[in-house]
């Protein structure tokens, strides 16, 4: 039988399915105006709820190259330090050991889980992956790992030293939901 939260998920996730976020978010509001007209805040201010759409832009800066990879090409790619030799996955301008800078250089797409944890919850990004794991991944030829989603492929936990390729979605933005980890099986 199905918990109470499962059932409110997968009614979150037929609504997702039937219409857009934001006409979902306009009818929150409009079923708080009807039930809630006069919501006094602290010191009796007449209240009202209501939204806010911004539109702006932000700079991935050092880490620029890592996302324009991931969307023009599927390709990750990390940062090996020009002094010791680290290969940082996720990329670093600078080595974390010892300060130098890096050279941008291409990761396998296979990984090596070093730990994980599963989920049973998930942001609406995510609503029809659940259950799914989080955890830290580190290419085969990288020497750190990256915290990335994990397809379980039908299980429910997976051990550390479990082996996993990277999947790119075919429409990719440029940000770090464009690929995740799907175990080797
Ligand atoms: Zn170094």
């Amino acid at each position: 039988m199905k918990s109470s939260t499962d059932k409110a998920r997968d009614t979150i996730k037929k609504e997702l399915k039937s219409k857009p976020l934001e006409s979902i978010i306009d009818e929150i509001i409009e079923e708080k105006l009807n039930h809630d007209p006069s919501i006094l805040g602290q010191g009796n201010y007449f209240e009202i709820p209501d939204k806010l759409v911004m539109f702006y832009k932000y700079s991935y800066g050092g880490q620029s190259r890592f996302f324009s990879e991931l969307k023009e090409h599927a390709e990750l790619y990390g940062s090996k330090c020009l002094s010791c030799g680290i290969l940082h996955f996720p990329p670093r301008t600078h080595c974390s050991e010892c300060y130098s800078e890096t050279k941008w250089q291409k990761v396998s797409n296979e990984g090596i889980v070093l730990s994980s944890t599963t989920s049973w919850y998930a942001t609406s990004d995510f609503f029809d992956k659940v259950p799914y794991a989080v955890g830290y991944i580190k290419p085969i030829d990288a020497d750190t790992g990256i915290l990335q989603r994990i397809d379980l492929v039908g299980r429910e936990i997976i051990e550390p030293g479990t082996k996993v390729t990277a999947k790119f979605k075919e429409k990719r933005k440029g940000v770090v939901s464009d690929f995740w980890y799907e175990i080797k099986v």
